[in-house]
């Protein structure tokens, strides 16, 4: 959407600038300024939503680069930008599993830990409970040790409180699905090789180590009569966990604060995948996809971010689409409009200068405002940049977040796409023939409703109506959290 000037506006403009010449009216120079800084605003609004403009072809030409990154990806390790990650999940959930199991997500500033009693195909989940601790600041730069004992020590005093419905048969060690959403080079489904801490984590002594020895030797020394029965990346737990209640789940897709896809996948399509084959011929591919890179529509701005952020050069896919990144994008447009044209008067505002300072929930609640003024978009303006602004400049800045929103959500729908193509070329009709869902979870999807609308419709154009009124794209809240305990009983070493 652009935005054109009145000729009432046009003649202020010129007929303003004059009287400001003229004499100084403090008041007069302002609305002057405002005016004709939102009419030259439009050329750089105009230029960003061409530089990450989305047709069709550019959709197209994205997901075929997708498609020959997944090939290679899984034809050798360090194949190509998506590592296309064996999660030696082979067996997903049926419904049948019976129990009690535990899971731990460990992701970010928060652990959570959650139990669930399992009843089998007609009680399923007979009761389930969660607990979500803090980790301390310092503990993120601490030891190995000092961490899992943390974890450890929140697991059993959770443990503790077990009753009621939740029932472990005697003699039993209960059984945990490890959620950990770091890069770990994953060795077998209960073991993993942290390969290096991310988010903020600075933890020494870890690296290196399997994740899984750090935690069962930490509940040993907790005395916790708990052990690891699987390790599970977030995307795959929201795949077990959706497909827990939905045999068609094929894909799941996580848009938070990072971005990460998996998928079911035959194992003779793994020409990398040596040793003992899974027994069902499928298993989860996770595709890493944020590390994606080839023939995206990126701009300046992406550019000087990246250039700018602490991992130059990598996961350009998830700083075109994911949370973490799509309001410092605007940020990055809108100080440019602010120094080039004075978007919100004679400086640029301080507040606006700060790395970060808009957040995707921002210009998410801005996209919101159907005011005719635009006031819920004055305040947010106010409150996080401290900038005043007029109705046109705020029209201004809804443009830019919808231009940044709508790429986003667009090229995330051409990789849903993409994944799923891939599945149908190597077995034709498993997925375009039938029902097929798309499991998705993650603060941006979860609430970003023009972002799910544009991805939403990238599917539909891609796909055509036919084929896409047979795919499901649908919300697994939390899914990922039971998805690991049910894990965690698909691979019980009692069996199920
Ligand atoms: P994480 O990805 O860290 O595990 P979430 O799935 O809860 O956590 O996603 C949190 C992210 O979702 C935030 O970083 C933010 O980018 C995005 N988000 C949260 N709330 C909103 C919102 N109202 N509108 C748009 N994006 C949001
Ligand atoms: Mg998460």
């Amino acid at each position: 959407m652009s935005v054109t000037a009145s000729p009432a506006a046009v003649r202020s403009i010129y007929s303003s600038r004059s009287a400001r010449d003229r004499a100084p009216r403090p008041r007069v120079v302002m609305t002057v300024r405002s005016s004709s800084t939102t009419l030259s605003a439009v050329p750089i609004l105009t230029k960003l939503q061409r530089d990450c403009a989305t047709p069709l072809p550019v959709l197209r030409h994205v997901a075929d680069a997708m498609a020959a990154d997944m090939r290679a990806g899984l034809e050798a390790d360090g194949g190509s930008d998506l590592k296309m990650i064996l999660s030696y999940v082979d067996a997903l959930p049926t419904g049948n599993e019976k129990g009690l199991f535990y899971a731990l997500d460990l992701g970010g500033t928060n652990f959570r830990v959650l139990r669930v009693q399992l009843g089998g195909k007609d009680e399923r989940v007979v009761a389930t409970e969660f607990e979500q601790v803090s980790i301390p600041h310092e503990l993120m730069f601490g030891t190995s040790e000092e961490l899992f004992d943390f974890i450890a020590s929140g697991l059993a005093n959770f443990a503790q409180k077990e009753g009621g419905k939740f029932n472990l048969p005697q003699g039993r060690t209960r059984e945990l699905g490890f959620t950990f959403s770091f890069p770990v080079k994953q060795t077998s489904i209960d073991s993993g090789i942290l390969i290096k801490w991310t988010k903020g984590f600075a933890v020494s002594g870890t690296a290196g180590k399997d994740v899984v020895v750090c935690l069962n030797e930490a509940m040993k020394r907790q005395e916790l009569n708990m052990r690891v029965s699987a390790l599970v990346n977030d995307t795959v737990g929201t795949l077990a966990g959706a497909r827990y209640w939905d045999d068609d789940v094929m894909v799941a897709v996580i848009l938070g604060t990072g971005t990460n896809a998996c998928y079911v996948e035959r194992v003779d399509a793994i020409p990398k995948l040596h040793g003992p084959n899974s027994t069902s011929g499928r298993t989860i591919v996770n595709t890493e996809w944020g590390a994606f890179s080839s023939g995206l529509p990126l701009t300046e701005f992406d550019r000087e971010m990246d250039a700018e952020s602490i991992n130059p050069g990598e996961q350009i896919f998830e700083k075109t689409i994911s949370g973490m990144y799509l309001g410092e994008i605007v940020r990055r447009v809108l100080i440019r409009m602010a120094e080039d044209t004075r978007l919100f008067g004679d400086s640029v505002p301080e507040k606006l200068q700060m790395p970060f300072s808009l957040r995707t929930p921002d210009i998410c609640a801005m996209q919101q405002d159907c005011s005719r003024d635009f006031e819920i978009v004055g305040s947010i303006l106010y409150n996080v940049a401290g900038v005043n602004s007029n109705s046109s400049a705020r029209k201004i800045v809804i443009d830019v977040c919808d231009a940044i929103a709508k790429r986003g959500g667009r090229l995330a729908g051409a990789g849903i796409v993409r994944i799923l193509q891939k599945m149908e070329e190597d077995s034709k009709g498993t997925v375009f023939g039938k029902r097929t869902v798309v499991a998705m979870d993650g603060g941006l999807y979860e609430h970003y409703p023009q972002y799910r609308r544009y991805l939403q419709d990238a599917v539909t154009e891609l796909l055509g109506p036919e084929i896409s009124k047979n795919i499901v794209i649908e919300h697994s809240k939390d899914g990922s959290g039971i998805g690991a305990a049910l894990l965690a009983a698909t691979n019980s070493m009692y069996g199920h």
